[in-house]
Protein backbone atom coordinates (compact mmCIF):
# COMPACT_ATOMS: atom_id res chain seq x y z
CA UNK A 1 0.00 0.00 0.00
CA UNK A 2 2.41 2.60 0.60
CA UNK A 3 6.13 1.53 -0.52
CA UNK A 4 8.90 4.58 0.29
CA UNK A 5 12.27 4.64 -1.00
CA UNK A 6 15.11 7.23 -0.48
CA UNK A 7 13.03 9.75 0.82
CA UNK A 8 15.16 13.20 2.26
CA UNK A 9 14.02 16.51 3.85
CA UNK A 10 16.04 19.09 4.37
CA UNK A 11 14.80 22.47 6.33
CA UNK A 12 18.06 24.86 5.96
CA UNK A 13 20.86 22.50 6.36
CA UNK A 14 19.14 20.18 8.99
CA UNK A 15 17.94 17.02 7.60
CA UNK A 16 14.96 16.16 9.32
CA UNK A 17 14.36 13.19 7.29
CA UNK A 18 17.74 11.12 5.82
CA UNK A 19 17.51 8.60 3.62
CA UNK A 20 14.35 7.14 5.01
CA UNK A 21 12.91 3.39 3.38
CA UNK A 22 9.95 1.44 4.51
CA UNK A 23 7.20 -0.50 2.96
CA UNK A 24 3.36 -1.03 4.28
CA UNK A 25 0.82 -3.68 3.15
CA UNK A 26 -2.70 -3.20 3.03
CA UNK A 27 -4.24 -3.34 6.33
CA UNK A 28 -1.23 -2.84 8.02
CA UNK A 29 -1.16 -0.41 11.29
CA UNK A 30 2.15 1.00 11.67
CA UNK A 31 2.68 3.03 14.57
CA UNK A 32 5.81 5.50 14.47
CA UNK A 33 7.57 6.33 17.61
CA UNK A 34 10.61 8.73 18.84
CA UNK A 35 12.03 11.62 20.74
CA UNK A 36 10.85 15.06 20.25
CA UNK A 37 12.39 16.25 16.81
CA UNK A 38 13.36 13.06 15.23
CA UNK A 39 11.15 13.44 11.84
CA UNK A 40 7.92 11.52 12.95
CA UNK A 41 5.77 14.62 11.86
CA UNK A 42 7.78 15.31 8.52
CA UNK A 43 7.93 11.84 7.67
CA UNK A 44 3.63 12.11 7.90
CA UNK A 45 3.53 15.15 6.47
CA UNK A 46 5.75 14.42 3.18
CA UNK A 47 3.44 11.53 2.43
CA UNK A 48 0.36 13.47 2.22
CA UNK A 49 3.03 16.24 0.30
CA UNK A 50 1.88 18.88 2.97
CA UNK A 51 5.91 18.95 3.29
CA UNK A 52 7.46 18.62 0.06
CA UNK A 53 10.57 16.12 -0.15
CA UNK A 54 14.35 16.98 -1.05
CA UNK A 55 14.16 13.85 -2.92
CA UNK A 56 12.85 10.33 -2.98
CA UNK A 57 10.17 7.99 -4.72
CA UNK A 58 6.85 7.67 -2.83
CA UNK A 59 4.52 5.16 -3.85
CA UNK A 60 0.85 5.15 -2.14
CA UNK A 61 -1.84 2.75 -3.47
CA UNK A 62 -2.27 3.36 -7.32
CA UNK A 63 -0.22 6.52 -7.35
CA UNK A 64 3.66 7.03 -7.20
CA UNK A 65 5.07 10.68 -6.97
CA UNK A 66 9.10 11.25 -7.61
CA UNK A 67 10.34 14.31 -5.18
CA UNK A 68 12.80 14.76 -8.19
CA UNK A 69 9.71 15.60 -10.63
CA UNK A 70 6.90 16.09 -8.83
CA UNK A 71 4.27 17.72 -11.61
CA UNK A 72 1.83 20.17 -10.26
CA UNK A 73 -0.96 17.86 -11.82
CA UNK A 74 0.25 14.87 -9.90
CA UNK A 75 -0.07 16.62 -6.48
CA UNK A 76 -3.83 16.74 -6.36
CA UNK A 77 -4.48 13.06 -6.93
CA UNK A 78 -1.71 12.14 -5.01
CA UNK A 79 -2.58 14.08 -2.08
CA UNK A 80 -6.27 11.89 -2.14
CA UNK A 81 -4.62 8.69 -1.44
CA UNK A 82 -4.27 9.70 2.73
CA UNK A 83 -5.80 11.89 5.15
CA UNK A 84 -4.26 13.33 8.50
CA UNK A 85 -5.85 13.42 11.37
CA UNK A 86 -4.13 16.24 13.71
CA UNK A 87 -3.03 16.88 17.66
CA UNK A 88 -4.84 19.85 17.71
CA UNK A 89 -7.85 18.76 15.49
CA UNK A 90 -7.61 21.99 12.68
CA UNK A 91 -11.09 22.03 12.26
CA UNK A 92 -12.43 25.07 10.43
CA UNK A 93 -13.61 27.55 13.57
CA UNK A 94 -16.66 28.62 11.61
CA UNK A 95 -17.93 25.92 10.12
CA UNK A 96 -20.23 23.35 12.00
CA UNK A 97 -19.03 19.63 12.83
CA UNK A 98 -21.61 18.42 10.01
CA UNK A 99 -19.76 21.38 7.33
CA UNK A 100 -16.00 20.48 8.54
CA UNK A 101 -17.32 17.16 6.90
CA UNK A 102 -19.42 17.86 3.84
CA UNK A 103 -17.03 21.35 2.73
CA UNK A 104 -14.13 18.43 2.13
CA UNK A 105 -17.14 15.94 0.11
CA UNK A 106 -18.26 19.09 -2.04
CA UNK A 107 -15.27 21.04 -2.63
CA UNK A 108 -12.98 17.92 -3.25
CA UNK A 109 -15.47 15.05 -3.83
CA UNK A 110 -17.77 16.99 -6.08
CA UNK A 111 -20.39 15.37 -3.44
CA UNK A 112 -23.75 16.75 -4.48
CA UNK A 113 -24.80 19.04 -1.55
CA UNK A 114 -27.41 16.57 0.02
CA UNK A 115 -25.02 13.27 -0.08
CA UNK A 116 -22.30 15.47 1.52
CA UNK A 117 -25.20 15.56 4.21
CA UNK A 118 -26.18 11.59 4.08
CA UNK A 119 -22.16 10.83 4.19
CA UNK A 120 -21.20 13.45 7.52
CA UNK A 121 -24.23 12.42 9.27
CA UNK A 122 -23.55 8.86 9.11
CA UNK A 123 -20.10 9.22 9.64
CA UNK A 124 -20.76 11.60 12.74
CA UNK A 125 -23.41 8.67 14.29
CA UNK A 126 -19.96 6.34 14.02
CA UNK A 127 -17.93 8.22 15.49
CA UNK A 128 -21.06 9.00 18.32
CA UNK A 129 -21.80 12.85 17.61
CA UNK A 130 -24.57 12.99 15.49
CA UNK A 131 -26.15 15.09 17.87
CA UNK A 132 -23.79 17.81 18.29
CA UNK A 133 -24.05 17.96 13.65
CA UNK A 134 -24.87 21.45 14.33
CA UNK A 135 -21.79 22.65 16.79
CA UNK A 136 -19.29 24.94 16.53
CA UNK A 137 -16.24 23.59 17.27
CA UNK A 138 -15.52 25.84 20.09
CA UNK A 139 -18.77 24.55 21.82
CA UNK A 140 -16.99 21.04 21.37
CA UNK A 141 -14.77 19.17 23.85
CA UNK A 142 -11.63 18.76 22.84
CA UNK A 143 -12.25 15.00 22.22
CA UNK A 144 -15.71 15.46 20.52
CA UNK A 145 -13.56 18.03 17.94
CA UNK A 146 -10.94 14.86 17.17
CA UNK A 147 -13.90 12.71 16.85
CA UNK A 148 -14.93 15.30 13.94
CA UNK A 149 -11.32 15.05 12.61
CA UNK A 150 -11.48 11.01 12.36
CA UNK A 151 -15.09 11.73 10.61
CA UNK A 152 -13.54 14.11 8.40
CA UNK A 153 -10.38 11.81 7.47
CA UNK A 154 -13.01 9.05 7.09
CA UNK A 155 -15.33 10.84 5.27
CA UNK A 156 -12.92 10.99 1.48
CA UNK A 157 -12.46 6.67 1.60
CA UNK A 158 -8.55 7.23 2.02
CA UNK A 159 -6.23 4.69 1.23
CA UNK A 160 -4.19 5.69 3.78
CA UNK A 161 -5.08 7.50 7.34
CA UNK A 162 -1.85 9.50 8.68
CA UNK A 163 -2.54 10.05 12.62
CA UNK A 164 -0.50 12.61 13.91
CA UNK A 165 -0.19 12.85 17.79
CA UNK A 166 -3.85 12.56 17.77
CA UNK A 167 -4.16 12.51 21.54
CA UNK A 168 -1.60 14.64 22.77
CA UNK A 169 -3.62 17.74 23.03
CA UNK A 170 -6.28 15.57 24.98
CA UNK A 171 -6.78 15.05 28.82
CA UNK A 172 -6.16 11.21 29.58
CA UNK A 173 -10.26 10.27 30.03
CA UNK A 174 -10.68 11.65 26.53
CA UNK A 175 -7.70 10.67 25.68
CA UNK A 176 -9.30 7.03 25.92
CA UNK A 177 -12.01 7.71 23.83
CA UNK A 178 -9.81 8.62 21.21
CA UNK A 179 -7.43 5.47 21.05
CA UNK A 180 -10.46 3.22 21.28
CA UNK A 181 -11.90 5.33 18.06
CA UNK A 182 -8.84 4.40 15.94
CA UNK A 183 -8.69 1.05 17.70
CA UNK A 184 -11.85 0.11 16.28
CA UNK A 185 -10.76 1.84 12.63
CA UNK A 186 -7.72 -0.63 12.88
CA UNK A 187 -10.24 -3.71 13.53
CA UNK A 188 -11.34 -3.11 10.17
CA UNK A 189 -8.49 -3.11 8.06
CA UNK A 190 -7.89 0.42 7.26
CA UNK A 191 -4.27 0.81 6.34
CA UNK A 192 -2.84 3.31 9.16
CA UNK A 193 -0.03 5.45 9.98
CA UNK A 194 -0.04 6.20 13.74
CA UNK A 195 2.16 9.16 15.23
CA UNK A 196 2.34 8.36 19.14
CA UNK A 197 3.74 8.86 22.52
CA UNK A 198 1.13 6.05 24.04
CA UNK A 199 3.01 3.07 23.77
CA UNK A 200 0.43 0.71 25.58
CA UNK A 201 -1.74 1.57 22.96
CA UNK A 202 0.74 0.61 20.22
CA UNK A 203 1.53 -2.40 21.58
CA UNK A 204 -2.19 -3.17 21.31
CA UNK A 205 -3.16 -2.02 17.87
CA UNK A 206 -0.26 -2.02 15.73
CA UNK A 207 0.89 -4.78 13.21
CA UNK A 208 4.79 -3.26 13.52
CA UNK A 209 6.19 -0.36 14.99
CA UNK A 210 9.21 2.33 13.49
CA UNK A 211 11.21 3.78 16.00
CA UNK A 212 12.65 7.49 14.72
CA UNK A 213 15.82 8.99 15.58
CA UNK A 214 17.77 11.80 13.65
CA UNK A 215 15.59 11.56 10.79
CA UNK A 216 15.88 7.56 10.19
CA UNK A 217 13.81 4.85 10.86
CA UNK A 218 16.35 3.23 13.63
CA UNK A 219 14.73 -0.17 14.13
CA UNK A 220 11.57 -1.43 12.85
CA UNK A 221 9.93 -4.94 14.32
CA UNK A 222 6.65 -6.56 16.06
CA UNK A 223 5.51 -4.67 19.12
CA UNK A 224 6.40 -6.90 21.53
CA UNK A 225 10.11 -7.07 20.30
CA UNK A 226 10.92 -2.64 19.77
CA UNK A 227 8.39 -2.43 22.75
CA UNK A 228 10.32 -5.58 24.66
CA UNK A 229 13.05 -6.42 23.44
CA UNK A 230 14.60 -3.62 21.15
CA UNK A 231 17.62 -4.57 19.36
CA UNK A 232 19.50 -0.97 18.99
CA UNK A 233 20.60 0.97 22.10
CA UNK A 234 18.72 3.90 21.24
CA UNK A 235 15.61 2.17 21.12
CA UNK A 236 16.06 1.22 24.33
CA UNK A 237 17.21 4.09 25.70
CA UNK A 238 14.49 6.41 24.43
CA UNK A 239 11.81 3.48 25.93
CA UNK A 240 13.93 3.45 28.96
CA UNK A 241 13.82 7.23 29.31
CA UNK A 242 10.33 7.62 28.09
CA UNK A 243 9.08 5.25 30.85
P1 LIG B 1 8.79 15.21 15.44
O1 LIG B 1 7.44 15.20 14.84
O2 LIG B 1 9.42 13.85 15.50
O3 LIG B 1 8.83 15.90 16.76
P2 LIG B 1 9.40 17.00 13.25
O4 LIG B 1 9.20 16.19 12.03
O5 LIG B 1 8.30 17.94 13.61
O6 LIG B 1 9.75 16.04 14.48
O7 LIG B 1 10.72 17.85 13.11
C1 LIG B 1 11.96 17.29 12.77
C2 LIG B 1 12.98 18.38 12.73
O8 LIG B 1 12.73 19.23 11.63
C3 LIG B 1 12.98 19.27 13.96
O9 LIG B 1 14.30 19.61 14.28
C4 LIG B 1 12.20 20.48 13.52
O10 LIG B 1 12.62 21.62 14.23
C5 LIG B 1 12.54 20.56 12.06
N1 LIG B 1 11.43 21.14 11.29
C6 LIG B 1 10.23 20.58 11.10
N2 LIG B 1 9.43 21.35 10.35
C7 LIG B 1 10.17 22.46 10.05
C8 LIG B 1 9.91 23.64 9.29
N3 LIG B 1 8.75 23.83 8.66
N4 LIG B 1 10.91 24.54 9.21
C9 LIG B 1 12.10 24.35 9.81
N5 LIG B 1 12.40 23.27 10.54
C10 LIG B 1 11.46 22.32 10.66
MG1 LIG C 1 5.60 15.83 15.58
Amino acid sequence: MINVSGLNKSFHQFAALSDVNFTIKRSEVVSVIGPSGSGKSTLLRSLNLLVKPDSGIIQIGGQQINADALHHRQIADFRRQTSMVFQHYNLFKNKTALENITEVLICTQRLPKSQARERGMALLSQVGLAHKADAYPSTLSGGQQQRVGIARALSVNPQVILFDEPTSSLDPEMRREILNLIAGLADKNLTMMIVTHEMSFARDVSDRIFFMEQGKIIEQGKPSQILSAPLENRTRTFLHDFA
